[in-house]
């Protein structure tokens, strides 16, 4: 038995190539692209669309019903240090450097 989900891009059966036609002559459609199941441990977006545009497509008409799962209503921030130091560049000439590190003030 096989396991599938047909593609969820908007647009998937507007897409003229040949592995989308179907039917006989005279009656011929363009058809959604069957997703084969394979690894259903690690799922991620191509379980569910057949290629990266009709990903975009899909993300672009539902963007804000996407959103709405998780919204950002404040800024989020990351500890961290800027340390600036000399450096070397390839032809041996002196530069500083500003380095950002990390900080983690849950640790100590
Ligand atoms: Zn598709």
């Amino acid at each position: 038995m096989s396991n599938f989900v047909w593609c969820h891009g908007p647009s998937c059966h507007k897409s003229h190539t040949q592995d989308r036609i179907r039917g006989v002559k005279g009656s011929k459609v363009l058809r959604t692209k069957k997703i084969k199941q394979v690894n259903t441990e690690h799922v991620n977006f191509y379980n569910y669309f057949c290629s990266q545009g009709c990903y975009n497509d899909f993300a672009h008409k539902y963007v804000r019903e996407v959103i709405a799962i998780a919204p950002r209503t404040e800024a989020l921030e990351t500890p961290i240090d800027v340390v600036k130091e000399h450096a070397r560049d390839w032809r041996g000439n002196d530069y500083m450097e500003t380095k950002i590190i990390a900080v983690d003030n849950n640790g100590g």
